[in-house]
């Protein structure tokens, strides 16, 4: 066994106390060292994750303006769809209401739209269309009853020279008065028409070629008795020609009937107007 001086035991264990004191220095520069690392480490972590916010936040700004573009997109469209359906709501009920309507008054409808296929415009009085389905049809009638059917063909004198003079409207106030005259003087069974400018044809179911002459010799002598005004303007010294025919006696057919009655109107024109002319009797060979 070795024995130590005091001294020397002394000396040994401050060895020992700055060896342990050495040896913690180390430990605590490793532990040092080592958080520094980690440091770094965390240091270069918190950068990159700082770089990867700004990232996202920058996508994520993106995605939002995206976002708001698109629900304000939707929002506008929303709108035009709905100011859309509201007009089509609209036109719907104005539909539904003039379906109604036109259901309710199918009939007066359907008179109108006759009406306007029978009638001339301007004098209300049955058209040309209308003459000579009703002339063949009373002709017929007038065979099977064997009775005698009365035409009466009406045109107006000198009609260009009067609208030269008093103006279109003035003329066709004339062509008005002038039907509602003829309409008023004729027989609930008899047909009135305008079937050209100034020329009119009244049928007279019935008739007798006597009766037919009186009625066209009286309706002559009444329209130059009109007194028509225009305005303030008189429109005096209107006067018709008159071709008058009589089935059968002057035709057996709607169309010989007719053509007999204008050929005596032409004679009334040319033996100087203002005067009625009744048909020639046909010369049979
Ligand atoms: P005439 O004595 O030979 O029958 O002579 P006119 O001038 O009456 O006959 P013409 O056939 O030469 O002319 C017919 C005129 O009728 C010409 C045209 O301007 C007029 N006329 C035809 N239709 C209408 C109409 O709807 N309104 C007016 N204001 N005039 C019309
Ligand atoms: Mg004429
Ligand atoms: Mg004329």
């Amino acid at each position: 066994m070795i024995l130590m001086t005091k001294s020397e035991v002394k000396m040994q264990e401050e060895k020992i106390s700055k060896e342990r004191l050495l040896w913690k220095l180390e430990k605590l520069r490793l532990e040092v060292s080592n958080l520094k690392q980690e440091q770094t480490d965390l240091e270069l972590s918190v950068e990159s994750l700082s770089l990867r916010a700004q990232q996202l936040e920058y996508l994520l700004s993106q995605s939002n303006e995206k976002l708001e573009a698109e629900i304000s997109n939707r929002q506008s469209r929303e709108k035009t769809l709905q100011f859309v359906i509201a007009l089509l709501l609209r036109e719907k009920a104005d539909l539904e209401i003039m379906l109604e309507t036109t259901i309710e008054h199918a009939d007066i409808v359907e008179e109108l739209l006759h009406d306007r296929c029978i009638r001339d415009p301007l004098t209300g009085l049955f058209n040309r269309g209308y003459l000579e389905k009703s002339l063949h049809r009373e002709i017929s009638r007038a065979q099977q009853n064997q009775r005698s059917l009365g035409a009466i063909v009406v045109d107006v004198d000198h009609f260009k020279r009067f609208n030269d003079t008093f103006g279109h409207e003035a003329g066709d106030l004339v062509l008005c008065e002038l039907a509602r005259f003829l309409q008023t003087e004729s027989r609930p069974a008899d047909i009135v028409c305008r079937y050209g400018g100034e020329e009119f044809l009244l049928i007279l179911p019935e008739s007798s070629l006597q009766v037919t002459q009186n009625h066209a010799e009286y309706l002559r002598q009444q329209v130059k008795q009109l007194q028509l005004h225009y305005g303030d303007r008189p429109l005096n010294n209107i006067t018709i020609s008159v071709g008058v025919a009589l089935f059968p006696q002057h035709g057996t057919t709607a169309q010989a009937v007719f053509q007999m009655a204008d050929a005596a109107l032409y004679r009334a024109k040319s033996q100087g107007r203002d005067r009625v002319v009744v048909a020639e009797l046909p010369v049979f060979e």
